[in-house]
């Protein structure tokens, strides 16, 4: 395997910082970013997704595994943050062969981390290949529950979103209007678990065949590019990244935000037109917790009544992101990171860099 770039991150630690290599059998771009450590580990998904450039897959693994890390630390877990990209071509869905080519070469750069680079499922991955990653590496979380392990973390992700949702409207769900964006794992899951709970579901996914899961739970379907715009209680982004812009969030006619995607705002500044709206956004790597405190619990040797537990404490972080930001005049990103700074100082998580 030919390492394509190597950048440490200006810590003495080890390994912290960012490779980028061509897989030796599949030619594929692919690359890893442990932001941090702690106890010498750090836990991430890998995200088989399209990107246009190498640098656009770099940059956009750096930001998540940089959100990995204030992830962990907010729900107090004694993992880093760190992620990985596997940077397909525009259209490629490999299977069969070509994918395991390309799991193959993973796996060797995954093994360039000795360890200190755990990985995990996430968009575009499948419990399926993690089955098949982990018959090639041991640092991996995320194994089969018939195997001991946490299985497809998605379930827990929704829970813990669903969670959240109820600490941010401050009340039961029974007739809450929810628009979620994104019917995967994470907001297909969430998407029955609101409909349990008695809310009113409008739902969009850019994938028209989930149509289908939106008859069935008897929701209201829009196009993607009319979504933001609803009018509801709750919008709950579910799709990928980058989906709150100055733009969108002038469009927005929700008090409250709150859902499973990942760096949800396009930019920092986004919190702060959020706060000026007087909407309230629930930060993404406090509200989709869920997924990776069930893996990483994994690390410890599974115990669901521990992490249902666990997720229920989502309420009580966001709580207490609410009542900072109000008390500082703050949008609740900066309360966010200042409470995950505070549980890396507390020691919750290992020693902040
Ligand atoms: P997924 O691939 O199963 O689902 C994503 C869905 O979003 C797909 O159905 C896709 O068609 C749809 N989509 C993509 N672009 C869209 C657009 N522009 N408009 C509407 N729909 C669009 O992925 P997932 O595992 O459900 O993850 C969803 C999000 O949650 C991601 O941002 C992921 O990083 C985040 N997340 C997932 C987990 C987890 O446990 N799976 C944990 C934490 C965070």
């Amino acid at each position: 395997m030919s390492v394509l770039a190597s950048k440490r991150a200006v810590t003495p630690r080890q390994y912290e910082g960012v490779r980028v290599c061509r897989g030796e059998h599949s030619g594929v771009t692919m690359a890893i970013a442990v932001d941090r450590t702690v106890a010498g580990r750090a836990l991430g998904g890998c995200r088989m997704w399209y990107y246009e450039t190498a640098g656009d897959a770099i940059r956009d693994v750096e930001r998540l595994a940089r959100s990995m890390s204030f992830k962990a630390a907010a729900a107090g877990l004694p993992v880093g943050g760190a992620k990985a990209v596997i940077a397909l071509e525009r259209g490629e869905k490999p299977s069969g062969r070509r994918r395991e080519q390309i799991l193959r070469d993973f796996t060797e750069l995954v093994e360039c981390f000795d360890g200190c680079y755990v990985t995990a499922q996430d968009v575009g991955t499948s419990l399926e290949d993690m089955v098949f990653l982990s018959r090639l590496t041991d640092h991996i979380a995320g194994h089969p529950i018939s195997e001991g392990g946490s299985g497809d973390p998605s379930p827990y992700t929704a829970r813990g979103v669903e969670v959240g949702i109820r600490a941010s409207v401050r009340g039961p769900l029974t007739g809450r209007h929810v628009v979620v964006v994104g019917l995967g794992h994470v907001g297909g899951a969430l998407a029955r678990r609101l409909r349990d709970a008695g809310a009113r579901l409008t739902v969009t996914d850019a994938d028209p065949t989930k149509r289908v899961l939106a008859a069935r739970l008897g929701a209201t379907w829009v196009a993607p590019e009319e979504a933001l715009a609803v009018q509801a209680d709750v919008l709950a982004p579910c799709a990928l990244g980058g989906i709150l812009d100055q733009a969108a969030v002038r469009a927005l006619q929700v008090p409250v935000v709150a859902g499973g995607a990942n760096t949800q705002l396009a930019d920092e500044s986004v919190a702060e037109a959020l706060r000026g709206r007087g909407i309230v956004w629930a930060p993404d790597f406090i509200v989709n917790a869920g997924g990776l405190i069930a893996v990483a619990d994994e690390l410890e040797g599974f115990d669901r009544g521990r992490v249902e537990r666990s997720i229920e404490g989502i309420a009580d972080t966001l709580a207490q992101v609410y009542a900072d930001a109000a008390r500082n005049g703050a949008n609740t990103l900066i309360a966010a990171k200042q409470l995950a700074r505070e549980r890396l100082i507390g020691g919750l998580n290992g020693n902040h860099t």
